[in-house]
């Protein structure tokens, strides 16, 4: 049996170190993305789009109708306008409404 050289150990320092970066990446993404658009001057929730995008037709203006209740048609489904956005697929942002 021997023991690791150097070299070996530093291999394994390394590829630990590498593995806890590849975990943490999306996350430390997330925050530099957020820290750069602050520091930008630039909406944290938008962007500066102004816009956030509806969660109920998810930004498409239009929702799948039709059957929902089985006792209308429910041999077809028709998109209509999303009632939640009025159809604009989406929402002034709250965070640049604000100001
Ligand atoms: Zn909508
Ligand atoms: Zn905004």
């Amino acid at each position: 049996m021997q023991s690791l050289t150097s070299n070996e150990v530093a291999g394994l320092a390394v590829g630990a170190l590498l593995l806890g970066a590849t975990i943490a990446a999306p996350k430390v993404d997330a925050i530099i993305a957020a820290s750069q658009r602050r520091s930008l001057g630039m909406c944290r929730k938008c962007g500066d789009l102004k816009n956030v995008a509806c969660g109920r037709c998810k930004g498409t203006g239009t929702i799948k109708s039709g059957g929902f209740f089985g006792f209308s048609d429910s041999s077809n489904t028709r998109s209509v306008a999303c009632d939640n956005c009025q159809a604009k697929g989406c929402f002034p942002c709250p965070e640049c409404s604000k100001s």
